[in-house]
């Protein structure tokens, strides 16, 4: 299937050729009929699937071609997102395949002063990006209207609610017109996302993709047996070789990100942590630092992982191994994207090996040990 079978305009294939996307990922073929046809969506799927052009691309198309006979803007479409990261990243998306539709679009979030984005918002906008708190900020301080929105996004909703955006979620969604379209995305169905979901979908389409996280087969996975009191001293010891360039490092815990980024530090690491006790600017600090390499350890958690969007990453560590098997797929498939071939290396204490046993049995593949370590 190429974009020109999804009826996409010409200057919206434009945008992706410039993009070099080649062809649609699979969130984006199930999705875009379906939102062009005005119907409601949740869409099981989580970053890294391509899923924001899977609504922004047919959202655009449908604005851009309402706004000729108009002359003021008003929010059409509103998204939301749980951080600011990925709000950025929507509204950078937006901005590029939305280029030369003529559609207005910004990005308000919580953080920073609010003066700038109370100034850019009187242009007028088509699309909105928000972040829930400074949304319902500026709502009721009088500077947004959401009486012409007739798209709605809530994007990683299990993280909105992980994060404790409900509530503003319940009181942006009664100022809002009750005739409207809803795309509701989530990697996770949750009791209470499925509640919140069965209150806000009218007669939705069910889409549900995995993660184009690279398959496992692709992956060179291996394992340390190591004891918990000496995964420090083994993770300093693998990057004291040149092999790890850049690498994301997983712990369970926010409390255990930051222990291992201090330890790497004071080494002589560059490292940071992100997770979601984190200050938005810190979070973003961090994220800019791994992107441009200045740090090249980044520990994350597996919610905080989610917003990362980081090319060609050569290593992921499981620091700690997840409870859940599939978690573990998750976080091995943010290496070795497109097309270059990843390493995963887990680092195993005698009390995770049950965890491992899961995960060899999902994966269907005996993983390979590495024997030989100091540490073993
Ligand atoms: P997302 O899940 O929306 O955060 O997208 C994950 C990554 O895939 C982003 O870096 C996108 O730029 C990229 N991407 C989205 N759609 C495609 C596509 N059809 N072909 C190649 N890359 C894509």
């Amino acid at each position: 299937m190429t974009f020109k079978d999804l009826n996409l305009t010409t200057s919206l294939l434009q945008a992706l050729h410039k993009k070099g996307y080649l062809e649609p990922t699979p969130i984006q073929e199930q999705c875009i009929p379906h939102v062009l046809e005005g119907r409601d969506l949740f869409g099981g799927a989580q970053t890294g699937t391509g899923k924001t052009a899977a609504f922004a691309l047919p959202l655009i198309q449908i604005i851009a071609a309402k706004k000729s006979a108009q002359t003021h803007s008003s929010i059409k479409a509103l998204i939301l997102a749980p951080t600011r990261e990925l709000a950025l990243q929507i509204n950078d998306c937006i901005k590029a395949y939305g280029h030369g539709s003529g559609i207005k679009h910004t990005v308000i979030f919580g953080g920073v002063s609010q003066f700038h984005q109370v100034k850019d918002l009187r242009r007028g906008m088509d699309i909105l990006v928000a972040t829930p708190g400074r949304l319902l900020d500026l709502v009721q301080q009088g500077y947004i209207k959401l009486n012409a929105v007739e798209h709605l996004v809530l994007d990683e909703a299990d993280r909105m609610l992980d994060m404790g955006f409900i509530h503003d979620i319940k009181k942006i969604i009664a100022k809002l017109p009750a005739k409207k379209q809803t795309l509701f995305f989530s990697a996770t169905l949750t009791p209470e996302i499925k509640k919140l979901s069965h209150t806000l979908l009218h007669d939705p389409v069910l889409v549900s993709v995995a993660p184009v996280s690279s398959s496992p087969d692709l992956i060179d996975q291996s394992i340390y047996y190591v004891k918990k009191e000496n995964k420090k001293l083994l993770l300093r010891h693998l990057l004291k070789g040149t092999d790890i360039e850049h690498v994301l490092v997983f712990t369970r815990t926010k409390h255990g990100a930051d222990k291992v980024a201090k330890d790497l530090n004071s080494n002589g690491i560059n490292a940071d942590a992100i997770h979601g006790n984190k200050s938005q600017g810190a979070r973003e600090k961090a994220m800019r630092g791994f992107k441009n390499k200045t740090i090249r350890v980044l520990v994350a958690t597996d919610i905080a992982s989610r917003g990362i969007d980081v090319r060609e990453l050569s290593h992921v560590i499981n620091y700690e191994i997840p409870e859940q098997a599939e978690t573990y797929v998750h976080r091995i498939g943010r290496t070795g994207r497109a097309g270059s071939q990843g390493k995963a290396f887990s680092f195993c204490a005698s009390e995770e090996r049950s965890y491992m046993k899961s995960i060899s049995k999902l994966i269907n593949k005996k993983i390979n040990v590495v024997e030989k370590h100091p540490f073993a």
